[in-house]
């Protein structure tokens, strides 16, 4: 049996990058930037006033107090886009609107609430120095800057900053199409009547409300029977998703038929590996079918979802281009023992959270960990790996933790 980093490999070499298109820049929130952009302009493009106030020299307030103001004559406004011909006399000031270019001979800005006015006199009762209240050009970022690296998601940020960069389109990974089949003869939809053994279909919700939640195209293949002639039809069809994930029928059963069909090389399905020295979730099956990587995941509620995080989802996001793909891991302290003893790497549910103002973080393992009790991942938003070698935490620990969330 092979350990969680030898699959993670596995996994990891079999990942071919999705092929890149160009689309608008309208349509592509939440894809994965697949070059990196360069600024052309500098940033901001032209010195501009940071807020709404008068725009004057400095030198002709230099003596200004609230005893005794000076007062300039204002000689005119300039809007936010406004293509000015006005500029700034000796002894004037003119209003400015916040994001307005600053005019020639123009060296500060002075905000209106510092001021008083009165027709087209005004009162400045303290001094300004040359370049309060400017936005400079470029002091954000210089034309020829990396802007935005690839690799990125194009969240809220990356979107606006692609927009700055007037990006009209952008070249993206394709999103990865992912088809998810679960099996079992005993399964039954919500609303249908039960029969003695049956049990209703979860996994065929939290899964595909797993891979929703990263954005991916999803493809439903339903429930399958454990009938030969009715999955190799789903599969079929499966295989032309970039991933193929099926959930169920991999493991020792008589009915195990997923089994069977990877195992004769169905389509073509190259085995990688089967069995990972984990728990939940050991009896994992990983391998392709020609670009297609299939994932079969055992059964139970939580073996499924743990198999998902562990493996789908860094796949899934290296196939889809994103620079950091991996799991990452944090540090926080055990507020409650752990008993692990088998000799796997025994990935418990918790909740991380702040350690009330000490800058740390504490984590609160769930005390049930039975493989189909799906209430254990209820309020999770963590792992907790108990290394093989261990057969307890202890409650003080400091103990590693892999965040479910964020993708
Ligand atoms: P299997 O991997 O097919 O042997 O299934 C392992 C366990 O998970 C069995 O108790 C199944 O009844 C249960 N199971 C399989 N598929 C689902 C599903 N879609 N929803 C809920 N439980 C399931
Ligand atoms: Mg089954």
């Amino acid at each position: 049996m092979i350990t969680y980093q030898e699959a993670l490999e596995k996994i990891a070499d079999a990942c071919e990058l999705l092929p890149v298109e160009e689309i608008p820049l309208r349509q592509s929130h939440r894809e994965t930037l697949a070059e990196d952009v360069f600024l052309l302009e500098d940033l901001p493009l032209f010195d501009n006033s940071a807020m709404d106030g008068y725009v004057l020299r400095a030198s002709d307030i230099r003596h200004a107090s609230e005893k005794k103001p000076v007062i300039l004559v204002c000689q005119g406004v300039i809007g936010a886009g406004e293509a000015s011909q006005l500029s700034v006399g000796a002894g004037t000031c003119l209003k400015i609107m916040t994001g307005a270019l600053i005019p020639p001979d123009g060296d500060s800005v002075v905000p209106v609430e510092k001021t008083l006015s009165e027709a087209n006199r005004v009162a400045f009762g303290e001094p300004a120095e040359p370049g309060d209240c400017i936005r400079r050009r470029g002091e954000e970022m210089k034309a020829g800057e990396r802007l935005v690296e690839k690799g990125n998601l194009i969240d809220s940020v990356v979107w606006g900053l692609l927009a700055t960069a007037n990006k009209a389109s952008v070249p993206v990974y394709q999103k990865p199409k992912v088809a998810l089949l679960v099996t079992g003869d005993e399964l039954v939809e919500p609303g249908e009547p039960m029969k003695p053994g049956s049990i209703r279909n979860s996994n065929g919700f939290s899964m595909l409300g797993a891979l929703r939640e990263l954005g991916v195209e999803t493809i439903d293949l339903g429930v399958g029977r454990d009938d030969r002639a009715d999955l190799e039809k789903r599969l079929e069809e499966g295989s032309r998703a970039d991933v193929l994930i099926t959930v169920g029928g991999v493991s020792a059963g008589d009915f195990d038929h997923i089994r069977d069909l990877l195992a004769e090389g169905f389509l073509g399905f190259k085995e990688s590996f089967y069995k990972v020295q984990i728990r939940p979730g050991k009896p994992v099956r990983f391998g392709t079918m020609g670009k297609t990587l299939v994932f079969g995941l055992p059964g139970n509620p939580v073996s499924c979802l743990v198999g998902f995080h562990l493996f789908v989802k860094p796949a899934l996001r290296k196939m889809w281009g994103f620079r950091e793909w991996e799991n990452p891991v944090y540090r926080a302290i055990l507020e409650e023992d752990i008993h692990s003893p088998a000799p796997v790497l025994n990935f418990w549910r918790g909740k991380v959270s702040p350690k009330g103002g000490s800058g740390e973080w504490r984590v609160v393992p769930k005390q049930k960990a039975g493989s189909g009790m799906l209430t254990t991942f209820l309020d999770a938003n963590c792992f907790v790996p108990v290394p093989i070698e261990k057969d307890r935490l202890v409650r003080g620990d400091t103990v590693d933790v892999i965040p479910l969330g964020g993708f």
